[in-house]
């Protein structure tokens, strides 16, 4: 995926007012979550227990999250916290996102005006 293609093609306004835009969108700061929604079924243990003929428990969800290379963490969720959770790691995304927007308009906006001082510079020389 290459999204800067179009952004110098951009005039500098519409650079700025999308940048605007994509800052306004974000989400609340305070309710992101990163890491990923598992859902498992699982046996109990108890070989007379209905799971053990194939009908598992669950679902119950977990959290993981990556900490490093081969470092996870995480915990269960609740069934009641899902709608929450999953709403807090689509936010996390969507900042990601957007963080990821906003520098690519920042990179093009620094580069039009170190391209401004050259000429600028240039036309100082005449
Ligand atoms: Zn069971």
């Amino acid at each position: 995926m290459k999204a800067s293609s179009g952004l110098s093609r951009l005039p500098e306004l519409a650079l700025r007012q999308r940048r605007q835009g994509l800052a306004k969108q974000l989400p609340p700061v305070t309710e992101i979550l990163r890491g990923s929604l598992v859902e498992r079924y699982v046996t109990c243990g108890n070989p007379a227990c209905k799971c053990a003929q194939g009908e598992r428990h669950g679902p119950l969800w977990y959290l993981t999250v990556t900490l490093g290379p081969g470092r996870t963490t995480g915990g269960i969720i609740a069934a009641d916290q899902v709608d929450q959770v999953r709403g807090c790691i689509e936010n996390y995304h969507q900042w990601k996102e957007h963080l990821e927007k906003i520098s690519e308009i920042n990179r093009e906006l620094l580069r039009r005006q170190r391209e401004q001082q050259r000429k600028r510079q240039r036309g100082g020389k005449r």
